[in-house]
This record gives C-alpha cells, sequence and structure tokens, in this order.
C-alpha cells in the first residue's frame, strides 16, 4: 500500500486538508474528487490505525492522532473520543490555508457579479501567492509525488462547476465572454469581460467633425479656458456620435474607435463610406438590435454622421479593417488656382495625374508628429470639370493613403509629380470629400 504510506508520511509532515491531501493523487482513478480521495484515504488510516490501536500498538493510536490533529478528520476524532482521547485539531491546512472551505462562498460571490452581465461562455482562472505554489513543488520533491495537479487547477474546476450547476451557462476554454479571476487567498473576484466589436461603414456629411475624440493639448483632458472646459479641442467626433448611443444600449464603460484610415477633419466621408469596427469595453448587454442602434445614432447625430452595414464581429476582424485602408479610394475635390485655368490647364491635368506614380514626402504639416520618408502611391484615374475660371472640380481614384492636400498643393515639392506643378501655378484644396471606391 505504498499510497496509503505516501498519505501517512504527507499527514505527518503538514496538516492538509481532504482537498489538499488528495491533490497529491489526482492523476489516480477516475470519476472521483480530489477531496473524496483525500477523504478516502483518511478513512483508510483511520481503520488501520484503529485495527493496529486494537491490537494494542502505540503506534495505531499515533496514526489516529495524526489523521485527527493534521488531517482534521472528524471520524478519527470520534474514534479517538470513543478511546477517551480527547486531541485539537491543527488550525490551518499547510497547501491551501483553509480555502478550499470557502469554494461556495466565492461562488455565490462571484455569481451575484455575473448577475449584472449578459453571457453565455466564461472561464474561472485562479491567481494564488507565488509562495502556496512552491510549497506545494517542495512537497512534492520530498515525497517523489507523480501524480498531483495543480492547485489553481483544482480551485478553478470546482468553482466552475458549481457556477455552471447554478446559472446553466458553459465554460469556454478559449472565448469565454466573461474570463473571471478569482485569488481564494485575498478573496479578490475580478470579472473580464469581453469586449463587443461592432463593424460597420460610416459617412460623415459635414466637415469640420474629426474623426476620433480629440483630447485638448493644453490641458490634456483635465478642461480648461482654451478648451471651454471640455477637455477636448472638438465638442464632437465621429467616434463619439457612433459611441453615445452604443454605451447607452450595452451600458458598456468605454470604448475605442478603428477605422480603416482617417479623412482630414475639414474632408467629409460620401459615398459607401469608411470602414470601421467600434470596440465596446465591459458591455453589460451583448445581444443588442443593430437596427434599433442605426435608428438612434440617426436621432443623436441629426444627420452629421450615418452607419450601415453594421454587424457583431470578432476581435479577429480589427486586423482587416486596418489593412482596408489600403483599398483604393476615390476622392472628390475643388481646386482653388492662382491663375485662370485653361482647357489646356485641364488636359495637362488630367494626362499627367492618370496612371501615375505619386511620390511623396511626410508632409510638413504633419512632420512635427511623423518620421520624414518616402512614400509612393498610384492614381489611376482623373476627371476634372471647372467650376469658375479658377475653380476646378477633381475626381481622383488612387490607392490608400496618398495625401491629397499636398498632390494639390505639391507641398514645396516634396509631392511629385502635383498638381500646382502641372499647370505651374499655386494650387489650394478648398473641399475635400472621400468618396467610396468607385468615380
Ligand atoms: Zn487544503
Ligand atoms: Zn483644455
Amino acid at each position: 500500500m505504498k499510497i496509503l504510506k505516501t498519505a501517512e508520511a504527507l499527514l505527518k509532515e503538514h496538516a492538509l486538508c481532504d482537498y489538499c491531501l488528495g491533490r497529491q493523487f489526482a492523476l489516480l482513478a477516475h470519476g472521483l474528487t480530489n477531496q473524496e480521495r483525500g477523504k478516502v484515504m483518511k478513512l483508510l488510516l483511520t481503520l488501520e490505525g484503529d485495527r493496529l490501536a486494537l491490537e494494542g500498538s502505540e503506534e495505531g493510536t499515533n496514526l489516529l492522532i495524526t489523521v485527527a490533529r493534521k488531517g482534521f478528520s472528524n471520524l478519527a476524532l470520534k474514534t479517538l473520543e470513543n478511546k477517551g482521547i480527547t486531541v485539537k485539531t491543527e488550525e490551518r491546512c499547510h497547501l491551501c490555508e483553509n480555502n478550499f472551505n470557502k469554494i461556495k462562498e466565492l461562488m455565490e460571490k462571484t455569481v451575484e457579479k455575473l448577475a449584472e452581465y449578459e453571457y453565455k461562455t466564461f472561464l474561472v482562472g485562479i491567481t494564488v501567492p507565488p509562495g502556496i505554489e512552491n510549497r506545494e513543488d517542495e512537497l512534492r520533491a520530498k515525497f517523489n509525488i507523480k501524480w498531483g495537479e495543480n492547485i489553481r487547477n483544482e480551485l478553478s474546476r470546482e468553482i466552475g462547476r458549481q457556477i455552471v450547476s447554478i446559472t446553466q451557462k458553459t465554460v469556454d476554454y478559449k472565448k469565454p465572454d466573461v474570463l473571471i479571476i478569482i485569488n481564494p487567498f485575498t478573496d479578490n473576484i475580478s470579472l473580464n469581460v469581453r469586449p463587443l466589436f461592432i463593424a460597420g461603414r460610416y459617412r460623415k456629411l459635414v466637415r469640420g467633425i474629426p474623426q476620433s475624440k480629440w483630447i485638448c493639448k493644453k490641458c490634456e483632458g483635465v478642461g480648461c479656458t482654451h478648451c471651454k472646459g471640455t477637455g477636448k479641442m472638438y465638442p464632437e467626433s465621429v467616434e463619439e456620435l457612433i459611441a453615445a448611443p452604443l454605451l447607452e444600449m450595452t451600458e458598456g464603460t468605454d470604448t475605442r474607435f478603428h477605422a480603416a484610415g482617417r479623412e482630414d477633419i475639414d474632408a467629409r466621408v460620401l459615398g459607401s463610406g469608411r470602414p470601421f469596427i467600434i470596440e465596446v469595453k465591459k458591455p453589460k448587454t451583448r445581444n443588442i438590435k443593430l437596427r434599433i442602434f442605426r435608428k438612434k445614432m440617426t436621432q443623436t447625430a441629426e444627420g452629421k454622421v450615418e452607419v450601415s452595414k453594421l454587424r457583431i464581429v470578432s476581435k479577429e476582424k480589427l486586423k482587416k479593417v486596418k489593412t482596408e485602408e489600403k483599398v483604393d479610394k476615390v476622392y472628390r475635390v475643388v481646386v482653388e488656382f492662382e491663375k485662370k485655368i485653361s482647357d489646356e490647364d485641364l488636359k495637362q491635368l488630367k494626362e499627367g495625374l492618370t496612371d501615375s506614380l505619386i511620390r511623396q514626402l511626410t508632409p510638413s504639416r504633419v512632420l512635427h508628429r511623423r518620421v520624414d520618408k518616402m512614400r509612393k502611391r498610384r492614381i489611376f484615374k482623373v476627371k476634372v470639370k471647372r467650376l469658375k475660371p479658377r475653380l476646378v472640380e477633381m475626381l481622383i481614384r488612387c490607392q490608400g493613403g496618398l495625401y491629397i492636400k499636398e498632390l494639390i498643393s505639391g507641398d514645396q515639392g516634396r509631392t511629385d509629380p502635383n498638381v500646382s506643378s502641372l499647370v505651374d501655378t499655386s494650387a489650394k484644396c478648398v473641399e475635400i470629400d472621400v468618396m467610396g471606391v468607385k468615380i
């Protein structure tokens, strides 16, 4: 009975509760909990101790005392009492410090916290002080134990199983809606709620709104006279207009906005719109009706921003939306020239830019925050139309990422070729719209 001998030796060394004794033999016999393993061993040791004691062996009484004191065994206590011997049990399990006794209580607190959230799947993760696992490792090394299980594993499984029985939700090891982190030693329970990702396209129908919230440069968001106490450079943004009704519907704590590129504040986004994904942190409600969200958004944004093609997506789609920036784009621009534009000039523009490769150094307007490097983007097609003698509307189909304003002005020669040099006069972009993907 090597196993019983080992169990006896373990108990002689340290006080161990049923769970912690049983866990040292977790890989032996299928279909038992560690608590049951521990209980059975203490039962067998009590039987053996009593047998020896009845045969008059002092060793037997000592074994009963060990199982009672260090194994917290009621059975051993009663057996000893029957012989007129009373012993006092030790106070704490050497490994779990009696925290396995709190499983039910921890589970109940967790279920209470979970009740605030809508979720289908969960996973319990356990943290324990580092000393605890070291203690168990040392014990196993000393007694050459090869059938043990990790304490965090057992706690996670036991608490998880009880949560399932109360909530009827499912454990998901890969992508749980809620990851529950419990530290039974400090009673800390925290919920890591998987964010909600909603993809769609937005159209920005007015100028003067930035894509994302722009924190005030002077006060860094605290609020000052420069930003009239708002902490922001602009009162609203595409992100905030989309986020507001979404936060209300999901009761999330915050949002993050991911878009396929960004337009300037003074550019509209028309046509089929720009792809985006909005991430809602800690949503309490996950199953929202996107149709209702869209309706609410349309009301609150008062026609400044519209959304379409809404769908709930997985986190993996984030990478894709970022690469969509590289997709071809169509811009509509209105250019103001210093001189009157002739038919010959219009021809120059059209022929000079269609099927051309534009070489751009980082625009001087963003040079203070970006590295100076060469960017090459292709223009596929250009359409031109004179609106007034010095005013021309251009439709430009090009690779995503082309700096349009610099294409017009030339940025002191940093963009080549450019609209200004093609007609040999200075040119300025006065209106810019992102149109979608087709001319
Ligand atoms: Zn224990
Ligand atoms: Zn400010």
